[in-house]
């Protein structure tokens, strides 16, 4: 893209949006949902943005950039108000640039529509041809522009919004977890599978917050109190919560990569604590495929709850072997060519200390590329370790995720094309173990048959009808 460089920081695919929705009887949110968003920073670090009202208008502020780079006090004081709604984005749908970051904002008549998304559509082309000529660009823009079309502005009720989503809703395909607002209310609505997380807060003064993550109930002082039901639509404004189902109920099939990889581990989901069930998916891979080795070394951040739980069930001593910087996010400064071999360091650099004349099993929570994994076990090998043996907390990703996760090209994707032992090769790794599903549905708690979890990436098995083509430029080429 020209003029925006982007490092290879993070050489997997990039994870799904965060999205935070405030209401409050006694105070304006803007700053409430600026910490929301900091706190669900991990989602999406591409744009960030934030809609407010004070009940006549609905002031939007986005822009490309982390969280703390979009905001500062003087646009948090220009959002005025006591009800807003925010997101994070990473793209997976359309480019990464202004018109594209969230909220999705649009006017008709008197009611203003703004709506924050998290997920991916897998019917965008249908929808855009059904709308005819509109400017959106992206799905989640295509649903703000179906939701204001279908408002009747001439309501005397406030329910102008409810019912318009209630009307369109039904003919989306894929994974959506939303917010949205008009002037009066709040709305948090998930798709009738639930792919991606959705959980409403209340606070102390009677508001409610509705966030991606419990993480970001913890940060602004919400008390938990359910995750919003796959298929359930939440209507929140001065009468208080109502709850609506627009959907023919489905199968619930919650992402397993949530708990595998994109959750904060300080996060709940289906009542679990996601550290927990990382621990637990080292335990059962230490089980499944021990390692002769002297340390177990995660990969920091994501794998290291993993590695703890492997280093446990093996009995092997645990010690931190890379060291990961805390401040590479995105980057809008251009690498030189010789900063860019170097790469992986920018984000990890060995402790050649713990390393040298080791045996190291190397915890990651997942493979997905290999680009990275593989530059870590040459770094490994070249801080001194004798043998490297991979571990790896989720099974081999080979297929397309299609509801929110940027992987939809299959080529991309190391195990859709090589068996385990030739991956293992191709990384330079002594031995490599992957997690079975069975496995890793042991540890999240559910059922060996899947049920209650989206597993397509690692087993084929699509919970709605897969999409033809998951372009995720597919919208600006139409
Ligand atoms: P790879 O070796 O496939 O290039 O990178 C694997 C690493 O990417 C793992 O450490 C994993 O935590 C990280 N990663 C980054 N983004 C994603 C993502 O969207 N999904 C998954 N499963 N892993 C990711
Ligand atoms: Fe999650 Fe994989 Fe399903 Fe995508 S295909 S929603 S990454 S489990
Ligand atoms: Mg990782």
């Amino acid at each position: 893209m020209p003029g925006e460089a982007k490092i290879e920081t993070e050489a997997g695919p990039r994870e799904a949006c965060g999205v935070f929705a405030a209401y409050s009887p006694t105070q304006h949110v803007s700053r409430l949902i600026y910490f929301g968003l900091f706190a669900l920073q991990h989602r999406g670090q591409e744009s960030a943005g934030i809609a407010a009202s004070d009940g006549e208008t609905v002031t939007v502020f986005k822009d490309l950039g982390l969280v703390a780079q979009v905001f500062d006090e003087t646009t948090l004081a220009g959002l005025d108000g006591h009800i807003g709604i925010g997101h994070v984005r990473y793209s997976t749908t359309g480019s990464s640039n202004w018109a594209n970051a969230q909220p999705a904002h649009r006017q008709v008549g008197g009611t203003a529509v703004a709506i924050g998304h998290n997920g991916n559509l897998t019917n965008t082309a249908e929808l855009a041809a059904s709308l005819g000529a509109s400017e959106a660009t992206t799905d989640s823009d295509l649903m703000a522009e179906g939701v204001a079309r279908a408002v009747d502005d001439g309501r005397s009720d406030d329910r102008g919004l409810e019912l318009a989503l209630m009307k369109v809703a039904p003919t989306w395909r894929g994974a959506y977890s939303l917010v949205l607002m008009d002037q009066g209310r709040i709305i948090g609505l998930r798709d009738p599978s639930g792919f991606r997380p959705l959980c409403l807060g209340s606070l102390s003064d009677g508001g409610w917050v509705l966030a991606s993550e419990t993480a970001a109930l913890d940060l602004v002082g919400a008390r938990f109190v359910r995750e919003v039901a796959p298929g359930e639509m939440v209507v929140i404004g001065a009468g208080g919560v109502s709850s609506l189902r627009p959907f023919a109920e489905a199968p619930p099939s919650l992402c397993l990569f949530e708990l595998v990889y994109f959750a904060r581990p300080d996060s709940k989901l289906c009542g679990r604590s996601v550290h927990a069930a990382r621990r637990e998916m080292g335990r059962v891979l230490a089980r499944e495929h021990p390692a002769q080795a002297d340390v177990v070394v995660p990969v920091p951040e994501s794998g290291i709850p993993a590695a703890q739980g492997f280093a446990a069930g093996a009995a092997i001593a645990y010690t931190d072997g890379l060291v990961r910087n805390r401040y590479v996010g995105r980057t809008f400064i251009e690498p030189t060519q010789m900063l860019r071999d170097q790469g992986i360091r920018l984000k990890l650099n060995p402790i050649s200390e713990s390393l040298a004349g080791r045996r190291v099993a190397l915890v990651d929570d997942s493979i997905v590329r290999g680009s990275t994994t593989r530059k870590l076990v040459t770094m490994l090998r070249e801080a001194g370790a004798s043998e490297v043996h991979l571990r790896v907390s989720s099974p081999p990703y080979r297929w397309p995720c299609f509801y929110g996760m940027d992987t939809a090209d299959p080529s991309a994707l190391i195990a859709a094309h090589l068996e385990v032992d030739e991956i293992r090769d191709h990384l330079g790794a002594d031995s490599l173990g992957y997690l079975s599903l069975e496995g890793l549905l042991g540890a999240v708690g559910g059922g060996p048959d899947g049920a209650g979890f989206c597993t397509a990436c690692v087993s084929g098995a699509y919970p709605t009808e897969a999409p033809i083509t998951a372009d995720k430029h597919q919208l600006e080429r139409l």
